[in-house]
């Protein structure tokens, strides 16, 4: 299922054909340093706006990349069982705290022909990190878009991750970690199937 939510954020919007305006973000920094206290003409503080709104440019890249262009080379194999990409670092940030959210996710799916190089499913991983983000949708996100693309009889996708929103403020759970699915086609449908798929990710190596 695709909310309205995932969709509008997945479409190119205004923001994508802009260009990251650097000198807004500058100016906005400089602000906040201001607003806590801070005298951002400082020597310290001097570069910070700067070297923020390059990283920003670089962290929300994603906002200006649709990852749909990687599953779009397909391979055709008779290869149909299952396909499975574990342990793909990835490093988001939370759209609610501006905080970097960070782990691994797991990409499988059970081809229909169609096969894709695995390093491209690494690749809308990190595209898709690239955005402000919370976890949920990022699941929902990336199974979407390999269900839809690889026309695949079934897809999962598990994020396991630690949030810095939950350890360095509010609760302060240091090593809570945040675990979200999403299954797709058989793995949906079929217990057996998707008890298959999870124990491949969750049990080998561990
Ligand atoms: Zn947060």
């Amino acid at each position: 299922m695709t909310s309205k939510n995932e969709e509008s954020h997945n479409r190119p919007s205004k923001a994508a054909s802009a260009p990251v305006d650097h000198a807004r973000i500058e100016k906005a920094v400089r602000e906040i340093l201001i607003a806590v206290g801070e005298d951002p003409d400082r020597e310290g503080l001097l570069e910070t706006p700067a070297r923020v709104a390059r990283m920003y440019a670089e962290i929300f890249s994603g906002l200006h990349k649709d990852p749909r262009v990687h599953l779009k080379r397909v391979f055709t194999e008779n290869y149909d069982e299952i396909v499975l990409v574990r342990d793909i670092e990835f490093h988001s940030m939370c759209e609610h705290h501006l905080l970097p959210f960070s782990g691994k996710a797991h990409v499988g799916y059970l081809p229909n022909g169609k096969v894709v190089g695995l390093s491209k499913l690494a690749r809308v991983v990190d595209e898709v990190a690239r955005r402000p983000q919370v976890q949920e949708r990022m699941t929902e996100t990336i199974a979407n878009m390999v269900e839809q693309e690889l026309d695949a009889r079934g897809v999962v996708v598990l994020i396991e991750s630690s949030h810095s929103c939950m350890t360095m403020r509010g609760i302060r759970k240091s090593g809570a970690s945040c675990t979200t699915s999403a299954m797709r086609g058989v793995f949906r449908e079929n217990l057996s199937s998707r008890a298959e798929i999870l124990g491949l990710i969750l049990n080998q190596n561990r």
